[in-house]
């Protein structure tokens, strides 16, 4: 089985590290900062570029190139916001990290600030996660009273302040153009992109960046490490460690550190987290958030994939899949956010996905037509299957719902939301069909429907 391997989480564990600044400080803390602010920012873009960091976020995208996007040209101010509206399913690294070390992230922003000429930065924090948002506000606090944050920082002609922002707890908020609304004060609407990304008009129609709490903690690693010497952790195209928060029927569910795409779903599954339940098998793993396709344990993927620049074969089965983003794509599936849902053979995939379809429904913003009926509709058929009110024509009545959202969707909530829909029919048919027949049902509190 692979080490682990931790960077963001070196010290989280520790017994008696704390989140306060002396305890960061006397870790080595805030050294990368000094070194970054001793160099051009042109220098540490082109470190991030060089490394191959890519968006930890869920989207994947390539950290260096979305900072080569931005705008420097308009004579706007350009906008660093931290997305710590973390609230995809399954997924709870983010909160970790705030809770546990938050000048880790602190670092990091600053470090990313100053290499992208930002002096104004804001941490859009949902609004669940009270506790984190007086931690960073607390730590903040912390870091521009030892000259880490604000005017002149570590004595050069650069200041930057940091904001946190509390979100009123609504998922779309998550989405960047949603939480740019959000942060001018208005309803989370999603802008349409293209043409504009934040890159070039975001936050107050400036140039701006939209980065992951786990990917400014990233950043902090790259400059430690140099560019170079980060690319060559995990694998090639997929570049640094990964956090998997693993829930579900496992006998260790958790948080988990690993270099890219160097441990497969099975060493994470059955050897770090201990297998299944005793008595139980496992049946399905959505392996990157609940928008993320679903896998059934017992197929086979056969293909061609991206390592690096080149194309490569592969005969998988979902065991044998390591986790980086380009495998998991490979194979119809996403890394997304890093949340690995396993289900084992008590969950009737039925119930599972009335579930997660009441979620999509309750948080799509309304604004596209395609997602506000299609969602409720999914829910609604979804639903009543599981109230034993399931019609003959259900299973098919639901692909044909949620085949008709992808695409026609002002931001990727629509493909988000269909997806589940779709793999769970495709993989689980025949339990949707005997769900029909036998017309099983339970009651709706035992589901927890929203
Ligand atoms: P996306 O692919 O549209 O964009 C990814 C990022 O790259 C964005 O910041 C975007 O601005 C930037 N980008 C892409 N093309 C660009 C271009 N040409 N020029 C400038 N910038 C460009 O994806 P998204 O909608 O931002 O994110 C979708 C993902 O979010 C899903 O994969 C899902 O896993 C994830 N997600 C995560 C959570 C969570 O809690 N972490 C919640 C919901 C969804
Ligand atoms: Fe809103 Fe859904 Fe349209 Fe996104 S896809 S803008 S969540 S209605």
């Amino acid at each position: 089985m692979p080490e682990e391997r931790r960077l963001i989480f070196k010290h989280i564990d520790e017994v008696g590290y704390t989140s306060d600044i002396d305890c960061y400080l006397r870790h080595g803390g805030y050294e990368t900062l000094r070194k970054a602010v001793a160099q051009s920012p042109e220098d540490l873009r082109e470190e991030v570029k060089k490394s191959g960091l890519r968006g930890r976020g869920g989207a994947g995208f390539p950290c260096g190139v979305k900072w080569s996007l931005v705008d420097r040209k308009s004579g706007k101010p350009i906008y660093l916001i931290v997305n710590a509206d973390e609230s995809e399913p399954g997924t709870f690294k983010d909160r970790y990290i705030i809770h546990q070390d938050p000048h880790q992230l602190i670092e990091g922003i600053m470090i990313s600030c100053f290499a992208n000429g930002v002096k104004q930065a804001y941490i859009y924090i949902r609004g669940e996660f009270p506790h984190g948002a007086k931690i960073l506000e607390r730590a903040i606090a912390e870091a521009r009273a030892k000259n880490f944050v604000g005017p002149n920082i570590l004595g050069t002609d650069y200041s930057c302040e940091i904001f946190v922002h509390r979100g009123a707890g609504a998922y779309i908020c998550g989405e960047e153009t949603g939480l740019i609304e959000s942060l001018e004060g208005k309803r989370a609407n999603p802008r349409i992109k293209p043409p504009y990304f934040p890159a070039v008009l975001g936050l107050y129609q400036c140039p701006t960046i939209v980065n992951n709490v786990e990917t400014m903690c990233q950043v902090r690693h790259v400059i430690d490490m140099g560019g170079e010497a980060f690319s060559k952790t995990g694998t090639p195209g997929n570049t640094g460690t990964r956090i998997f928060c693993v829930s579900g029927h496992v006998k260790r569910p958790g948080y988990y550190e690993f270099e890219c795409g160097k441990i497969t779903m099975g060493e994470l599954l059955y050897d770090v987290c201990g297998g299944p339940l005793e008595g139980r098998q496992f049946k399905g793993v959505i392996p990157g958030g609940s928008s993320a396709k679903v896998l059934r344990f017992g197929e086979r993927f056969k293909g061609k994939r991206k390592q690096g620049a080149d194309m490569v074969e592969f005969d998988w089965g979902v065991e044998d899949v390591p986790m980086d983003f380009d495998s998991l794509a490979a194979i119809g599936s996403m890394g997304g956010s890093g949340g690995v849902i396993v289900m084992d053979d008590s969950v009737s995939m039925v119930e599972a996905l009335a579930n997660i379809n009441a979620f999509y429904s309750h948080e799509s913003c309304g604004q596209c037509t395609p997602c506000r009926e299609g969602s409720l509709w999914m829910k609604r058929i979804s639903s009543r299957m599981v109230h034993g009110q399931a019609r003959a024509e259900d299973a098919a009545l639901l692909k044909s719902v949620a085949d008709q959202i992808p695409g026609r969707t002002i931001c990727a909530f629509g493909e988000g939301c269909s997806w589940p829909t779709q793999s769970f029919l495709i993989k689980f048919k025949d339990e949707f069909e005997s769900y029909y027949q036998s017309k099983e049902s339970r009651p709706a509190e035992a589901l927890q429907l929203v």
